[in-house]
């Protein structure tokens, strides 16, 4: 077996290096994290969310050396710090809604019948996490899979290896034995025959639309449960009666924020053409202000993108849709610091069509295509002509517009004046090709727990 080898974006070094377990280390993990379920799911849920909030704390703890850790990782800039404030409030949120999201639900209760559904751990959950919110992404089902009972392995992703061993440090720390969370370097061979062989019982995949493909087929046949929660093409479109100011604001950050490595990132825009020259001319403005360099330095505003073959993906996409005819509205030579690899300058497009790579598929970078759109419904035919469905965010002044919108739009999340943003107590979901299953809400808790019927009757 190889090392798997982290390289840092900022300076292109080797960052660290692990080697994965070999498929029988790998099973043997499996199994322990199963002869441990019962009796975590058998300790009382008070104790289970105690244990689960004071390893985020223990994690809050680390704070300075988790933010250092990111930028070597994957280039976020120090100055946006970890990301504790969701972490933490997910957390929280979670920990709320427990007790009562996971109660039975009592349909008779006398002296001849009870009669209810109960919620029951799954048994061991398998995370399979990304690199680009390497924390939140792992909470999401982290924390709701804990508190129901459930034991945790975690394979997080290569480029941020140092992050399941984290929260795994901070996790036993706070006093959560080690088979009930245990964090793997594994490698996909190993990941894919791990799943084929039923080794868990749910699987949790947040990444790529290929790699949730390999996940379906390696499950293939053994009826394991799967989240998949994978990419997306978000659209924003901006009416006629939207605030201007706001609109370019939060859509150029939604494009832009972590060199627009978001799942939920704004990567293309719609805007009615009463506003569209004043709206184009406002996004050149606020993508020209940002900074791009070392995560280290404190003026940077834009880090480098996590691997420069992610950069590369970008480059060609904004040049094959200049070469069709887009207006690169960006002059690179604003951004010294693009180096051609990771340093990526941000782009802005204009006079794009949906025939275009950058327009279609997920570019997971700091682009922006813009078009012209002249009424609601030429917007909303182009934000559904899209194979991905995660979230849309609509500009306007008027609720009810918008949830007239957002009913016939094919999206996991309707967002009217925000973006790129994750409401703990709403389900984070998607469709089309975004996946499949939800967290976060009541309903992350009924991905990782199952449904039981207890039918009583007394004679
Ligand atoms: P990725 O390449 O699919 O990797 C995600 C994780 O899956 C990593 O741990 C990776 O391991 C592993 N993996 C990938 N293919 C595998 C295979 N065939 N067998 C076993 N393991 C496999 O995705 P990424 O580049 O890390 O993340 C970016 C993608 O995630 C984007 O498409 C983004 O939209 C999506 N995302 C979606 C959401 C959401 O909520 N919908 C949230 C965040 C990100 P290695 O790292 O070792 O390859």
């Amino acid at each position: 077996m190889k090392p798997i080898l982290l390289i840092s974006p900022v300076d292109g070094s080797v960052y660290a290096e692990r080697m994965p377990l070999t498929l029988q280390a790998a099973a043997a993990v499996a199994a322990r994290a199963k002869a441990a379920q019962k009796g975590w799911a058998a300790r009382p849920l008070d104790e289970r969310i105690a244990l689960v909030k004071a390893g985020v704390a223990k994690l809050n703890d680390m704070k300075d050396v988790v933010v250092e850790e990111i930028a070597w990782q994957m280039g976020r800039p120090t100055r946006f710090g970890g990301e504790f404030g969701g972490v933490n409030a997910r957390t929280d949120y979670m920990s709320q809604i427990a007790a009562e999201t996971l109660a039975p639900h009592m349909i008779e209760d006398n002296d001849k019948f009870r009669r209810y559904i109960a919620r029951e751990a799954l048994g061991v959950v398998f995370i399979v996490a990304p690199w680009n919110y390497p924390y939140l992404t792992t909470i999401n089902t982290l924390v709701p899979a804990l508190i129901a009972g459930n034991t945790v392995v975690l394979k997080h992703a290569s480029q941020t290896m140092l992050v399941g061993e984290r929260l795994a440090d901070a996790f036993h720390a706070a006093g959560i034995p080690d088979d009930v969370f245990q964090n793997v370097v594994l490698d996909h061979a190993t990941t894919e025959q791990l799943i084929a062989a039923r080794a868990f019982n749910f699987v949790n995949f947040t990444g790529s639309v290929a790699g949730g493909q390999s996940m379906e087929r390696a499950a293939a046949g053994t009826f394991t449960p799967m989240g998949l929660e994978l990419g997306g093409k978000d659209p924003g479109y901006v009416r006629a009666d939207a605030n201007l100011e706001a609109a370019i604001d939060t859509l150029m950050d939604g494009a832009m924020y972590n060199a627009g490595q978001c799942c939920c990132g704004i990567e293309r825009i719609y805007v009615h053409e009463s506003l569209y020259d004043a709206f184009v001319e406002g996004a050149v403005k606020w993508v020209s202000a940002l900074k791009l360099g070392n995560p280290f330095d404190a003026q940077t505003t834009l880090g480098p993108m996590a691997n420069k073959r992610f950069a590369a993906v970008v480059r060609a996409q904004i040049a094959e849709a200049v070469a069709a005819g887009a207006k690169a509205l960006i002059d690179p030579k604003l951004f010294p610091a693009d180096d051609g690899g990771a340093y990526l300058a941000p782009q802005v497009l204009t006079h794009v069509t949906h025939s275009m790579r950058v327009m279609m598929e997920e570019s997971f970078g700091p682009v922006v295509g813009i078009m012209k759109v002249k009424d609601d419904a030429e917007a909303i035919a182009l934000m559904n002509d899209s194979p991905y469905g995660l979230t849309a965010s609509v500009w306007t002044q008027d609720y009810e517009t918008a949830q007239d919108i957002g009913r016939q739009i094919e999206t996991g999340t309707v967002f009217m004046n925000r973006a790129d943003y994750l409401d703990p107590a709403l389900c984070w979901t998607g469709c089309k090709d975004t996946g499949r299953g939800g967290s976060l809400s009541y309903l992350g808790f009924h991905s990782v727990t199952r449904p039981k019927s207890y039918h009583l009757k007394k004679v």
